[in-house]
């Protein structure tokens, strides 16, 4: 999971045209290891290239995830959040304590699905799965 995916060789296949600010962005994105939004882009891509607005970097997330080379996320607190495309499907379990969000991949969740997609007459072709929690041990804390 989280293996570095390389956005600008994925745009140059699809035919996306790449400008320099474009490029900035996917090189962010491409390294990011956890679920960054747009605020966090922009802080992360100005720091390579002050001149990026956080507008572009709204569109160019957009422009991205409308080519299918990202995938958003909404964890609960309502703020878009980014990854690159996985090759790999994987779920995310969110704390809700802390917005920690923990990648993980369940062959037995991933077959149930399937068995209820077929049981309900479907093929299953996709699905998202999101598991909020506390942390154990930490019920009762303050
Ligand atoms: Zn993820």
């Amino acid at each position: 999971m989280h293996q570095a995916i390389d956005i600008e060789a994925i745009c140059a296949q699809r035919g996306l045209r790449i400008t320099e600010q474009r490029r900035v962005i996917a090189k962010v994105l491409s390294e990011a290891t956890d679920h960054p939004d747009v605020e966090a882009l922009h802080e992360r891509a100005s720091a390579i290239d002050p001149k990026i607005s956080i507008a572009t970097v709204y569109r160019t997330v957009r422009l991205f995830e409308e080519a299918g080379i990202l995938d958003r996320h909404d964890f609960g607190d309502g703020r878009s959040r980014y990854e690159a495309a996985p090759e790999a499907h994987h779920d995310h379990l969110i704390d809700v304590e802390s917005g920690k969000v923990i990648e993980f991949v369940d062959p037995e969740l991933e077959a149930l699905q399937r068995q209820i997609a077929e049981k309900l007459g479907y093929r299953l072709v996709d699905h998202r799965m999101e598991l909020y929690g506390v942390r154990l041990g930490r019920e009762g804390q303050s």
